[in-house]
C-alpha cells in the first residue's frame, strides 16, 4: 500500500500529472499546410475555415456549420440573431459562459436544477419553470453526456421556444448513434484548448436553419455582409485561418482520440467501482459522451474525506484536479445579485456541486496514470482518518505545511 506523501511518503508524481492537455498533431505533419497559410497572406476568412464548416458539417450530419472565434462568442450570437427578450431557462450545475451568453443579450437566466446521475439540465423541472417571459430553453451536454434533447425538444415545441444547446463538451458525442448537433435551433461546440477538439480558441455553431446561419455570419463579422452597411450591431467574430487549420486537422484523428478516451476511462471507473463514497456521471446506454472531463463524485460521510480534502491529497501527490463545475452558476456572485428576491430551490445542484470533482484526463494519457492515480485514492480511503487530521492541521495553520492552499487556490 502507498504511504502518503502528507503522512511522510514521498509523492507518486515527480512531473505534476495536468487536469488536460491538448492532443495536438505532429508540428511536422502541419508544417506543410502552416507555410501555405502563411505564404498566402490569408490569415482570416480563407479557405481554411470553409474546409472546418464543411468537413465539421459533414461529421455532425447538420445543414449548417458556422465558425466564430470562440464558444462563448458563438452562444451569444445565437441568442441575438434569435431576436429574444425576457427569460431563458438553463442549468445552474454549467461553466459560466451559458449564463453570460444570455447576460450579454440582457436576457434573464431562469435557474434549473439537474438530475443527480447525469448532472444534466432536468427537463421535467424545466417544464415548471416556464411562464409568460420564457424566451428560450439552454440546455449543456455536460462533460460531454449528451442531455435530454428528446424532453426538452418536446417541451421547446410545446411552447414553441427555441432550444439551445451548449455544446461546448460535445464534439464527437452521439444520441442513440447519431451525432449530437442537429437537435435544437442550435448547438455551439468549443474548440479552445482543454475541449476535445482544439484550434486554440475557437467554436463551432451547428444548425439546420439556413436563416439563422445566414444571420449568424453576418453577425461574426461586424454585423455587415461585405459592404459595410450594418444591419445590426454586429461583433469581430470569426475563426481564424491558422486555427481553422489546426481543427480542421484534430478532426481526423478525433475517433481515434475519442476512443482512446473511453478506454482511460473505463479503466478509471473500474480502478475506481469499489471504493466507497465515489460516484460517476451516469452516461444513457444508448449515448456516446466524449468525456471532456471524467468527474466523479466523493460523499464524505462513505469516503472518509470531503471532496476538497481529496483534491489537497492529490495535489500532494502531484496530481491536478478541479472542482468543475463549483460554484454553481446561481451561487456566483455575479448572478447572485441578480436573484436576491427569488433564491432558486436547486437541491440536486447544490448537492452534485459539492462533491464533484475531475480528475485528469487527455487523450494521450498513459494507462499506468490512470492506474496510479486510482491507487492514490484507494489508498486516500484507507488512510483516510489521518490524512483528514493532517489536512485540517494544515488548513489551520494556513496551509503552508501540507500543500493544501496551493491545491484550494488552484481550483
Ligand atoms: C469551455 C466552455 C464554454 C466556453 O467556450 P469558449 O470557447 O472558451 O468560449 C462554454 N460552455 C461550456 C460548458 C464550457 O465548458
Amino acid at each position: 500500500m502507498l504511504q502518503p506523501a502528507l503522512l511522510g511518503g514521498r509523492p507518486a508524481f515527480g512531473t505534476r500529472v495536468p487536469l488536460a492537455e491538448p492532443t495536438l498533431p505532429l508540428s511536422d505533419v502541419l508544417a506543410e499546410e502552416l507555410r501555405a497559410v502563411l505564404d498566402s497572406k490569408m490569415l482570416t476568412n480563407g479557405s481554411w475555415v470553409a474546409t472546418l464548416e464543411r468537413v465539421a458539417a459533414e461529421y455532425l450530419d447538420v445543414n449548417h456549420v458556422v465558425a466564430v472565434s470562440s464558444c462563448s462568442v458563438g452562444l451569444i450570437l445565437v441568442l441575438k440573431c434569435l431576436g429574444l427578450t425576457g427569460e431563458v431557462i438553463m442549468p445552474s450545475f454549467t461553466f459560466c459562459a451559458t449564463g453570460h451568453a444570455a447576460l450579454w443579450n440582457g436576457l434573464e437566466p431562469v435557474f434549473c436544477d439537474c438530475e443527480p446521475d447525469t448532472m444534466n439540465i432536468d427537463p421535467g423541472h424545466a417544464a415548471s419553470l416556464v411562464g409568460p417571459r420564457t424566451a428560450a430553453i439552454m440546455g449543456v451536454h455536460v462533460f460531454g453526456a449528451p442531455c435530454n434533447l428528446d424532453d426538452l425538444g418536446l417541451l421547446a415545441t410545446r411552447h414553441s421556444l427555441p432550444l439551445v444547446i451548449d455544446a461546448a463538451h460535445a464534439f464527437g458525442s452521439r444520441v442513440a448513434g447519431a451525432p449530437v448537433g442537429a437537435q435544437g435551433a442550435a448547438q455551439v461546440y468549443s474548440l479552445s484548448p482543454t475541449k476535445v477538439l482544439v484550434a486554440g480558441e475557437g467554436g463551432l455553431i451547428a444548425t439546420n436553419d439556413g436563416t439563422l446561419a445566414a444571420q449568424l455570419r453576418t453577425a461574426r463579422n461586424y454585423g455587415h455582409d461585405g459592404d459595410y452597411d450594418c444591419q445590426m450591431a454586429g461583433i469581430n467574430g470569426r475563426l481564424a485561418e491558422i486555427n481553422a487549420l489546426l481543427a480542421a486537422a484534430g478532426l481526423r484523428y478525433l475517433e481515434s482520440n475519442l476512443a482512446r478516451r473511453l478506454r482511460l476511462v473505463s479503466e478509471y471507473r473500474a480502478g475506481l467501482a469499489d471504493i466507497p463514497g465515489i460516484g460517476f456521471q451516469s452516461v444513457r446506454e444508448c449515448d456516446r459522451s466524449t468525456y471532456k472531463d471524467f468527474t466523479i463524485t466523493v460523499c464524505p460521510s462513505e469516503f472518509g474525506l470531503d471532496r476538497d480534502q481529496l483534491a489537497a491529497y492529490l495535489d500532494s501527490e502531484g496530481v491536478a484536479s478541479r472542482r468543475y463545475f463549483y460554484p454553481p452558476l446561481h451561487e456566483q456572485r455575479v448572478y447572485k445579485d441578480r436573484l436576491r428576491s427569488v433564491r432558486p430551490s436547486l437541491p440536486a445542484t447544490e448537492r452534485v456541486s459539492r462533491q464533484v470533482l475531475t480528475l485528469p484526463l487527455y487523450s494521450h494519457m498513459p494507462r499506468e496514470t490512470v492506474d496510479m492515480i486510482c491507487d492514490l485514492i484507494r489508498a486516500a480511503h484507507a488512510n483516510r482518518r489521518a490524512l483528514a487530521r493532517v489536512i485540517r492541521s494544515g488548513r489551520s495553520q494556513g496551509g503552508s505545511s501540507v500543500g493544501v492552499s496551493a491545491a484550494v487556490s488552484a481550483v
